[in-house]
């Protein structure tokens, strides 16, 4: 497995409508142990196609943060769709790979269902739930050309992103 480069804002892939995938082939499946292999090196709880610079819809989520070797999680979205959200609104602080060191109060249904196609191409929907249903629909946005940082207020916003340009380019 390969660690991929991570993209990061404000690089104009992450703002692309990324294209479904007609079918979940070998290829593709490598693509995904490769996303997982970088989404854990990172660390992260999920990465989307486009973040290693990929716009095919596709996501990898693992909720447990470094997770040990035998107790990883891993979960494979293909084409995800989010088919009902929940009533109740739930706050959860969020980051992102491709914003690093930015986090930030999101307010997002704490419920979702999603259908999608599995590691093996099968068709499947999940329930999901609290922090699993912050994590699929960050990464669902993704897809879809939106970061976390366009669902806070453009006050909030500005200062985020005026550390964050200060602490990139410190990074050179
Ligand atoms: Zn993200």
């Amino acid at each position: 497995m390969t660690i991929l480069p991570i993209i990061k804002h404000p690089n104009e892939i992450l703002r692309q409508v990324c294209l479904p995938v007609p079918e979940v082939d070998d290829p593709m499946r490598q693509l995904m142990d490769d996303m997982l292999e970088t989404m854990y090196d990172a660390p992260g709880v999920g990465l989307a196609a486009p973040q290693i610079g990929d716009t095919r819809r596709i996501i990898v989520i693992d909720q447990v943060r470094e997770a040990e070797e035998d107790a990883k999680t891993p979960l494979f979205f293909v084409n995800p769709e989010i088919i009902w959200s929940g009533q109740e609104i739930g706050e959860y602080e969020e980051g992102c790979l491709s914003i690093p060191g930015v986090y930030e109060n999101v307010l997002r249904p704490t419920e979702c269902k999603v259908t999608y196609l599995d590691y093996f191409g099968k068709a499947q929907q999940m329930h999901c739930k609290d922090f699993l249903a912050t994590v699929i629909q960050h990464e669902i946005d993704h897809l879809n050309g939106v970061l976390f940082i366009d669902h806070i207020s453009r006050l909030k916003r500005s200062r985020a992103m005026k550390k964050y340009k200060k602490a990139q380019s410190e990074l050179g």
